[in-house]
């Protein structure tokens, strides 16, 4: 008898040569352009991302700069945050959101999330503000916006939010773009999220004309004018030529972005029927983008183990919530301090997602998945 057994393909966590190719022909002229030029710091290209970043999202301000690590930096310097100052952050996130608060000299206060939807608890931020805090950071994790309006009804006016967008580029909240619903915002460029550049970028986002100046003369040395320094700063500018590849992809970002929505429905569907796996929920009011779709098992490590036996791609944001990392022990956070955070770490999976994944990759991630939970 032959095997009728259909052929078992591998499935990426995500596809970055798919997205090249849409927009291979742009950079490389873009490119061209500047090498041609020599012309490889600064440049037309920087001032042209910003201002189309910043109409895209109607912001008035978007200041390019190195990384979202250093544009959370900056943005909390520009809010005039140093050292004997706290600011409030989730547990359950990327470490940089963490790390940042702490370069710039404040205490990071870490308070838990909400189960179902993995995004700060506004209670939670609440209570834990003292007299020292000035800024709260909601995280608008795996792509969908925090609760930043109750945010701001529940904390004291003197502090101020300062949003950590990376994961979110194209999402709303009431139909407001994320970035804009704090007083100031930070996103990363890196590779692997929606908008990713070809290597490290970032960018600050703001209504504020002070704020904005204010990193832009951050990110370059403190500098206003060639040789006067008026400020410590730093040497974290965008990059020329991920300008270019920013540019090219903006265009292309919201069809990108629908295609990432078409595909969490189409999980939502094929997991309705699966017995152990719960998917993730979107909040009231919420337009998310779907930059992860993360769903929680038990026993994950051995679904995950199974996951990547069968070749798909999945991966875990976060495995560790950040007071039970090395670098933030120091905290004394122990086990048990963000229960909501921790039993997260233990259970997520985040599924192949990006904007060409196919109906049948999805069909076989879940028929994985599926076998591997009723094990
Ligand atoms: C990616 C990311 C960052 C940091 O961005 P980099 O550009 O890698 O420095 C910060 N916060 C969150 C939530 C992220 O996902």
């Amino acid at each position: 008898m032959t095997s009728t057994l259909p052929t078992v393909e591998a499935v990426p966590f995500l596809d970055l040569a798919a997205a090249h190719a849409e927009v291979a022909a742009e950079v490389e002229a873009g490119w061209a352009e500047v090498v041609g030029r020599t012309a490889f710091v600064g440049g037309p290209q920087i001032k042209a991302f910003e201002s189309e970043y910043a109409t895209w999202s109607g912001i008035a301000h978007c200041v390019g700069v190195g990384n979202g690590t250093d544009a959370i930096e900056m943005a909390l310097r520009a809010l005039g945050v140093g050292p004997g100052d706290e600011c409030i952050l989730p547990a359950n996130t990327f470490i940089a959101t963490a790390e940042a608060v702490t370069r710039s000299g404040a205490t990071p206060v870490l308070v838990d999330c909400l189960l179902d939807t993995a995004l700060v608890d506004v209670d939670a931020a609440a209570a834990a503000v003292t007299d020292r805090t000035r800024v709260v950071l909601p995280v608008h994790l795996y792509g969908q916006t925090a609760s930043v309006e109750q945010l701001r009804a529940a904390l004291p006016s003197r502090v101020a939010i300062l949003e950590d967008a990376a994961q979110s580029q194209g999402a709303q909240r009431h139909g407001v773009a994320a970035g804009k619903l704090g007083d100031i915002a930070a996103t990363s460029f890196y590779p692997g999220k929606n908008l990713g550049a070809y290597g490290d970028a970032g960018a600050v986002l703001t209504d504020s004309d002070d704020l904005a100046a204010t990193v832009a003369l951050l990110r370059e040395h403190g500098s206003p004018r060639k040789y006067e320094h008026t400020v410590l700063g730093f040497n974290s500018r965008l990059d020329t030529l991920q300008a270019v590849v920013l540019s090219a992809k903006l265009r292309r970002l919201d069809g990108w972005n629908a295609q990432r929505r078409a595909a969490a429905e189409r999980y939502d569907t094929l997991l309705a029927g699966v017995d152990g796996v719960t998917g993730p929920v979107v909040a009231e009011g919420n337009l998310p983008v779907w930059h992860l779709y993360v769903v929680r098992v038990a026993e994950r490590d051995r679904v995950l183990a199974e996951l990547h036996e069968a070749k798909i791609g999945a991966g875990i944001h976060y495995p560790t919530a950040v007071h039970r990392t090395e670098a933030f022990a120091h905290l004394g956070k122990g086990s048990g301090s963000f229960p909501n955070a921790e039993l997260l770490a233990d259970e997520i999976i985040s599924l192949p997602m990006f904007p060409n994944i196919t109906p049948a990759q999805q069909e076989r991630v879940v028929s994985v998945l599926a076998e591997a939970v009723a094990r």
